[in-house]
């Protein structure tokens, strides 16, 4: 079987970089390293991450009570995901009093700040996005309780009325081309608005990499990448989009790898932002091996 593998596939600078913070913690053996939920959204990399001292506490969201004992606020540190968080959380997590890292990655930190300098001058957030993702529910306390988070068309038309001072952002990993028809939608009833695209460079690099195993030849897409995983999710999407069969698995062991054999003679692979390398790379060499 020949097999593209796609650049960008695995690992975003962002997530690289918050697992890093967290690791040398654990290395220099500071115990417990806790996040403010998974640190990324892979069961497998979870799974190393923990066997290494690094646990998650919280939740998914980075909404509920985290509870700390006198031990841990005596010798942990709590580490603050990549996806970022809401003021509020940052605060309260601060007052737990252990010893504490934001991991934020830059790139979100970039919109939280485009947020947080329109909504002092009065302006109104937009946010493309999903309501219940952790990045966009920690963007939204940056809007001075003025922001309201669109997903489509019908939301944009039903949003109240916002005046002149409107600024619209996406998530860091929505599609490109659907962020820019949405804001057009917004600019009918908003024409005033300022809008930035916040869609990160790796994301962006990944969805156009999908085009380069389509024009390499790929005649199917295996989506390597959590089912949590938003980004990983709408790779997967992408690839329907672009009339490929996409096949989205966490691992190796979820492939049917007959079936593929049967149907298709070259194959591209593209993964998550979240994947790691190890479970690409098995895929792959499986892959070659048919
Ligand atoms: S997907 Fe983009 S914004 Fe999110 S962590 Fe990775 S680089 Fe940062």
């Amino acid at each position: 079987m020949e097999v593209l593998r796609a650049k960008s596939a695995g690992f975003c600078w962002g997530v690289e970089r918050a697992i890093d913070i967290a690791s040398k913690f654990a290395s220099e053996g500071k115990r417990p390293v806790y996040t403010d939920g998974p640190l990324i959204h892979n069961k497998q990399m979870m799974e190393r991450l923990e066997a290494t001292g690094i646990q998650e506490v919280g939740d998914y969201q980075s909404a509920t009570e985290v509870v700390v004992s006198d031990e841990d606020r005596e010798n942990g540190v709590l580490v603050v995901r990549a996806h970022g968080i809401s003021p509020e959380r940052r605060q309260y997590l601060k007052n737990l009093g252990m010893d504490f890292k934001d991991a934020t990655c830059p790139d979100v930190g970039i919109i939280a700040g485009k947020i947080k300098m329109h909504s002092r001058k009065g302006y109104s957030t937009v946010i493309f996005g999903d309501p219940k993702h952790p990045e966009v529910m920690g963007l939204m306390g940056y809007t001075a309780d003025n922001g309201h988070v669109v997903k489509n068309e019908e939301d944009i038309r039903n949003l109240p009325e916002l005046g002149d001072k409107v600024c619209m952002v996406s998530q860091s990993t929505m599609f490109t081309d659907e962020f820019w028809r949405l804001s057009e939608i917004l600019k009918e009833r908003f024409p005033e608005a300022i809008v930035f695209d916040t869609i990160c460079g790796a994301t962006k690099e990944r969805q156009s990499d999908i085009h380069v195993l389509k024009d390499g030849g790929a005649e199917a897409i295996v989506v390597v990448g959590g089912r949590h995983s938003a980004n990983t999710r709408k790779l997967a999407a992408l690839v329907e989009k672009e009339k490929l069969p996409a096949y989205h698995v966490e691992t190796a062991a979820e492939l049917d790898f007959e079936h593929i054999k049967s149907r298709y003679t070259k194959v591209g692979v593209t993964a998550g932002a979240s994947t790691p390398e190890f479970v690409i790379q098995e895929i792959v060499e499986k892959l070659k091996a048919i």
